[in-house]
């Protein structure tokens, strides 16, 4: 069994840093290859080829290393053709139906739902209106996304309720496509919730943070009893559905108290989950419980022996529900030399209980984020400097970053709070994940297109 090496490159001054920001060079048990990060092309490498510019590389000497590139043909020349959008068109919102919370976890970057604010729920006439700002915008034809958050949003079960049935009317009125979603704890859900999710679709990710104590440890209620029992009944009660129509996910954040992922990741899909996540804490309102570079060095780590797991289910046929792997094996195949990490801000925006326009969910009543309301709609000049402000071109050192395109810049919200600490992790993972492509690209091309097609 092949693992291709975590990427630790170590520069003179002891730093890391990637060696090129044209060129990454990686091995795998299919050979040794170089991937061009401006067109994304994978080439495979002579190992003349590869030593002369391995060797370059590791003298640190990058011009001469990509000129050699150009001359193998494996670069092709960069090319500034990136306009900042003005303004971006609104397609997904997610409404904080309730700022508060019945949990009481260590590191929410909720602050319990309140986000350092009040605790309330959202009035009905707030989701009203931001219903009414999605569905006006769009053209007959087109999908919309809406999405409930909170602190926990079956707190205001009546609000989540109608604001399902209303979205659905209004955009049927209009020839619009709506999905919907939820992030939720798992722990309030009754009979009525999941007639909802059946009849509308829902796609729910439930937060677990890992199984009984470890999860009762991080997510206890306020009183300080665990959840994780009150959690797993109700997911079987999920999952127990015939011909479900929704879908259940599993999203585990990672901190330094829960990072026995492949244990964990056992126990999920033995639950049955449709999908598993791991995403781990780069930043916390109280600055607990976030991951430092030795905890992102062993979250590599085992989140690569995760990654085996899911090679192993492969040679027995099966494509484990791991979105880690799959989402990037996806992304490295239709790599698109994305701007930004993601819509926040232009198509996807977060609404606060009393009707705030934010850049996302995470930033519900922070001035950065801030992006006008749902009464007035959104202030374009704000979302003009913040996709300008926001754009991959703007961020550093990601300019000098070989996988730029394949991560964007990362996550707004921890780039402007705690800044970049998780870039070797990043890119490790990502090398993992090349390597990972290619062989199966040789060995098993028809399990790769399963898992391109997956979702
Ligand atoms: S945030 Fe992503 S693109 Fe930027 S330097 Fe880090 S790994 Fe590279
Ligand atoms: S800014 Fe961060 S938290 Fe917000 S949507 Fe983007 S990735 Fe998610």
């Amino acid at each position: 069994m092949t693992i291709a090496s975590p990427v630790r490159e170590i520069d003179r001054h002891g730093h890391t840093r990637p060696r090129s920001a044209k060129v990454h060079l990686f091995d795998s048990g299919a050979g040794r290859f170089a991937l061009d990060v401006e067109s994304g092309k994978i080439h495979q490498l002579p190992a003349g080829h590869a030593n002369t510019l391995d060797a370059t590389l590791r003298l640190g000497e990058a011009g001469r290393a990509e000129l050699a590139a150009l001359a193998f043909g494996i670069v092709s020349p960069a090319v500034d053709d990136f306009d900042t959008p003005g303004s971006v068109p609104v397609k997904a919102i997610s409404l904080a139906v309730a700022q508060k919370c019945n949990l009481g976890c260590t590191y929410c970057y909720a602050q319990q739902g309140t986000f350092g604010g009040t605790a309330g729920d959202m009035p009905p006439d707030v989701a009203k209106a931001a219903i009414d700002q999605l569905v006006q915008a769009a053209e007959p034809g087109e999908t919309l996304t809406l999405a409930f958050m909170g602190g926990e949003p079956l707190v205001n079960r009546r609000t989540l309720h109608a604001s399902t049935r209303y979205a659905v009317s209004e955009a049927a009125a209009r020839g619009i496509r709506i999905g919907f979603s939820m992030t939720t704890n798992a722990t309030l859900l009754c009979d009525e919730d999941i007639e909802l999710f059946q009849q509308y679709g829902f796609t729910l990710t439930v937060s677990l943070d890992g199984l009984d104590a470890t999860h009762d440890r991080l997510r206890p209620y306020r009183s300080g009893k665990g959840s994780f029992g009150k959690v797993a009944g109700n997911v079987r009660s999920l999952l127990a559905v015939e011909q479900r129509r929704y879908r259940v996910l599993a999203r585990v954040t990672v901190t330094p108290k829960n990072l026995d992922l492949p244990e964990t990741m056992t126990g999920l899909l033995e639950m049955g989950f449709d999908a598993i996540m791991f995403s781990p804490m780069l930043s916390a309102p109280s600055g607990k419980d976030e991951m430092d570079a030795a905890d992102l060095d062993r979250l590599l780590d085992q989140l690569i022996r995760c990654g085996e797991s899911f090679r192993e289910g492969l040679r027995q046929g099966r494509i484990l529900p791991f979105s880690n792997v799959i989402t990037t094996l996806q992304r490295i195949h239709s790599y698109q030399r994305e701007q930004y990490p993601c819509g926040a801000g232009g198509g996807y925006m977060g609404v606060s209980a009393d009707g705030g326009l934010y850049a996302c969910h995470r930033f519900v009543n922070d001035e950065d984020g801030l992006m006008g309301d749902v009464f007035s709609g959104v202030d374009r000049d704000k979302q003009s400097r913040w996709l300008e402000s926001r754009h991959l071109k703007q961020q550093s050192p990601c300019g000098t970053c070989w996988a730029r395109y394949l991560c964007s810049g990362s996550c707004h919200y921890e780039a402007i709070r705690r800044g970049r600490p998780a870039c070797d992790y990043i890119r490790g993972w990502l090398n993992y994940c090349l390597g990972l492509y290619t062989e199966l690209l040789r060995a098993q091309p028809d399990s790769l297109k399963r898992i391109l097609m997956s979702h």
